[in-house]
């Protein structure tokens, strides 16, 4: 692993390129999904990169969960905009006993019934609760190991590793493809996201998604302060080499740029697509934090030839759910504009758009 994430970068990025046209991907296809925070702050865990810790004291402001028609409305607009996977975010340790796992289950079946991929990252999560989910629908489960598991106690002190990999276990006994991956600039080292890269590689199976985040800095988190102080932050080149790495090593999991796309160019992303990123979140903002403009996206797809991606399509063709027709399913149209989700401004502020 450690020799093929250290190869000169150009080489690297031939291989990753090769193996992502290898033929279990069309390679101009990317996959647009929507993250919406349907409750947001408060949480009693103290990952040291996140504003949604009570833990910190940062300007994200604690909300009730969202209301189902209000979910289920964003999901709508999501799927008019070209987004073909919906993902749910909790902020909360996980889903113990909380009543309101009720309404996640409705929500869950309703946005499945739209033709949408279901994606929910609630935190830990128990067997039991892993099957009501299938149950409902969910196609895949989100639960990130965020780095190696030597320096995950540096990074949360309020749950273990294995703790984590417990939930990944339930979930992928459940029937429920696992969406599972981590963050570069939380004061790692490169053995560390070599180290996160071996764990995802050597689980049972190769979780089916695997985000690849770069730390947004917030003022406040202890995380997003050392990155302040020292004035940079996560560069192209360490996440190419993650995603390209990623790509060689797990070569039939979607492997997703997520978080941070912001601080990277155009022709940055460009590469990272080459070599076999092939998916993005859009939108204006993801979970809380600012997000490319969805004309900006549009822009992009259409000067690298990129196309959206069905849902129900590649790690994910066989969790279709019965009876939805091929007419029903959410359509890839290009990233259009569409209205800010629930309590989401525009405000995404300037970006230098590169093509
Ligand atoms: S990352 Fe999730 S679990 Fe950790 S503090 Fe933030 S909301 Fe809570």
């Amino acid at each position: 692993m450690a020799e093929i994430y250290h190869q000169p970068l150009l080489e690297l990025v031939f291989q990753a390129a090769t193996v992502h046209r290898s033929g279990f991907f069309d390679a101009q296809e990317v996959q647009q999904s929507t993250l919406l925070s349907i409750k947001t702050g408060g949480c009693g865990e103290n990952c040291g990169y996140c504003s949604q810790s009570q833990s910190f004291k940062t300007a994200v402001k604690p909300t009730p969960m969202m209301k189902v028609d209000e979910v289920l409305d964003a999901a709508r607009r999501a799927k008019e905009a070209g987004s073909t996977r919906f993902c749910m975010g909790t902020a909360w340790r996980g889903v113990g006993q909380k009543n309101s796992f009720q309404h996640i289950l409705t929500m869950v079946k309703e946005v499945s019934a739209m033709g949408m991929e279901t994606c929910c990252t609630l935190g830990l999560l128990n067997a039991e609760q892993a099957k009501e989910l299938k149950n409902a629908g969910l196609t895949a489960y989100n639960h990130n190991l965020d780095t190696s598991p030597e320096h995950y106690p540096n990074i949360v002190s309020t749950r273990t590793y294995a703790d984590r990999l417990e939930t990944l276990a339930n979930v992928r006994e459940a029937g429920i493809s696992v969406c599972c991956g981590g963050i570069l600039g939380i004061a790692e080292t490169e053995e560390d996201r070599i180290g996160l890269l071996h764990t995802l590689a050597t689980l049972p199976e190769h979780p089916e998604s695997v985000p690849i985040n770069a730390l947004v800095p917030i003022e406040g988190t202890p995380l997003g302060d050392r990155q302040i102080k020292m004035g940079k932050g996560v560069t192209w080149r360490d996440m190419l080499r993650s995603i390209a790495t990623a790509r060689i090593v797990m070569p039939q999991s979607m492997v997703r740029l997520s978080a941070g796309r912001m601080e990277f160019s155009q022709e940055a992303q460009a590469m990272m697509f080459l070599c076999g990123a092939n998916s993005i979140f859009t939108g204006d903002k993801l979970l809380t934090t600012a997000n490319p403009k969805f004309s900006e996206d549009a822009a992009m797809f259409e000067v690298l030839g990129l196309k959206g991606k069905k849902p129900f399509t590649g790690p994910t063709a066989h969790l279709r759910p019965e009876g939805l027709a091929e007419e029903d399913l959410a359509q890839p149209v290009g990233p259009a504009p569409m209205a800010p989700l629930m309590g989401e401004s525009n405000g995404s502020g300037p970006r230098e758009v590169a093509f």
